[in-house]
């Protein structure tokens, strides 16, 4: 069973099985503005983005693996995304 207002986090970037788990039942599709896209089909976006070079610069981790920071996103909208051209926060778990 799954909590879905618990955070999950991870150590690493890559999500686990049991975190999709949860955004998919938490998010249910993409969560750009009236996109259907089921959630199952979609990328997990660390909606404040994971710094890969944090740790070795012995800094904090600002984009953490954990459920409050990840976010079901199609391929589509992770793009526009990660290209700068549509800005999405996450003020408190699962809300966007
Ligand atoms: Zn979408």
């Amino acid at each position: 069973m799954i909590d879905l207002n618990t955070d999950i986090s991870a150590p690493g970037y890559t999500p686990t099985d049991r975190q999709r788990e949860q955004i998919a039942l938490r998010d249910r599709t993409c969560v750009f503005p009236w996109c259907s896209q089921p959630a199952r089909r979609c990328d997990l976006d660390h909606t404040i983005p994971f710094d890969h070079a944090a740790a070795a610069e012995g800094r904090p981790q600002p984009g953490p693996t954990i459920t409050s920071n990840l976010g079901a996103l199609c391929r589509r909208h992770h793009r526009l995304k990660t290209s700068g051209r549509w800005r999405v926060s996450q003020p408190s778990h699962g809300v966007f």
